[in-house]
């Protein structure tokens, strides 16, 4: 099968042997389209010393499964990434996204989306409303992890909140946080992103315009970088909430004082609920389209992550069909 692989350089195969289903409860989904995130393009870097075929955002038809999980076969669907033990303390306290047992699609321990098949427990995937359409259905992944804050701090009506970051998952983050109906505005460096997020009803700042003083109930930082949790304490109120939202690999010093006397909860975020995502897609609630900057076919993956690794590039997708 064609895949992409990445071997302490990122090469394009059309010869990779294909998954095969040897475990019971595991579904072959043959990929439709996935999407390229920045986690991907910071695993080609090195990080998570991963090795084999990356990609976590896909959409998909079951072509195999055994058992009772037959029911699937024939079905376009979405996958959760985190692939548990469902024995353990966390699994069977309702925490299975901690398991420390877990392999995580295309990012630790099992091959990933960037390929013309995959193989995911059943008990992972979703199937996609039929309004839905692929390019759209791929956003399910990181439109989910920005439901996640929701899962995480209570948004009252009358909060004032702000994203830092006009990124992809920026951009996801202040769609969910509007259908709160709380006051948001998003923060970024981008005129194109912000945009976007301007055409959605979203008040938008350039970065360096933004008002400073403690004023926001709570501050979600997507910057990427690692100056943003040092903006976050600027803008957060006392007894305010920090919501962590990108995966900065930094030591940088951080004066951890302003978190004490404001009484601030700094609260970390990561993969979220796949339901309301699907709900937010199938119902127009959230609109992805803009987002998409780039679709390139299978052969031209090395080009695809190219133009993801681009200043200014949203969402590129890569189309198996
Ligand atoms: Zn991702
Ligand atoms: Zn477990």
């Amino acid at each position: 099968m064609k895949a992409i692989v990445f071997d302490n350089m990122l090469g394009y195969a059309e010869d990779r042997p294909l998954p095969e289903l040897n475990k019971t409860g595991e579904a072959l989904v043959r990929v439709r389209m996935a999407g390229i995130c920045n986690t991907d393009l910071e695993i080609i870097k090195g990080y998570m010393g991963f090795k084999g075929i990356p990609g976590h955002e896909f959409v998909g038809t079951v072509e195999k499964a055994d058992g009772q999980n037959r029911s699937w076969i024939g079905k376009r669907v979405v996958g959760e990434i985190n692939c548990v033990c469902g024995e353990c303390d966390y699994c069977i306290g309702g925490l299975p996204r901690h398991c420390p047992r877990r392999t995580t699609l295309g990012i630790s321990g099992r091959d990933g989306a960037f390929a013309e098949y995959l193989l995911l427990p059943a008990r992972n995937l979703h199937e996609v409303p039929g309004n839905v359409p692929d390019e759209e259905a791929v956003f399910t992944e990181p439109l989910a992890a920005a439901f996640e804050i929701l899962e995480q701090v209570t948004v009252k009506p009358a909060d004032r909140i702000v994203v830092l970051g006009d990124g992809k998952l920026g951009l996801l983050c202040s769609f969910v946080l509007a259908l709160t109906g709380a006051e948001i505005a998003l923060a970024g460096n981008h005129g194109r992103k912000l945009a976007i997020a301007r055409e959605a009803g979203i008040a938008v700042y350039p970065a360096d315009s933004l008002p400073m003083g403690k004023k926001y109930d709570i501050v979600v930082e997507a910057t990427g970088t690692p100056a943003g949790l040092g903006s976050s304490l600027e803008l957060v109120r006392p007894r305010g909430t920090i919501v962590l939202k990108s995966t900065v690999a930094s030591t940088r010093e951080i004066n951890l004082n302003r978190i004490v006397i404001d009484e601030i909860t700094l609260l970390g975020s990561r993969c979220g609920p796949f339901e309301p995502a699907l709900r937010a897609l199938s119902e127009r609630t959230v609109n992805v389209k803009p987002l998409i900057s780039g679709i390139f076919p299978a052969e031209k993956a090395l080009e695809a992550f190219r133009a993801a690794g681009q200043k200014g590039s949203l969402k590129v997708l890569i189309d198996f069909r």
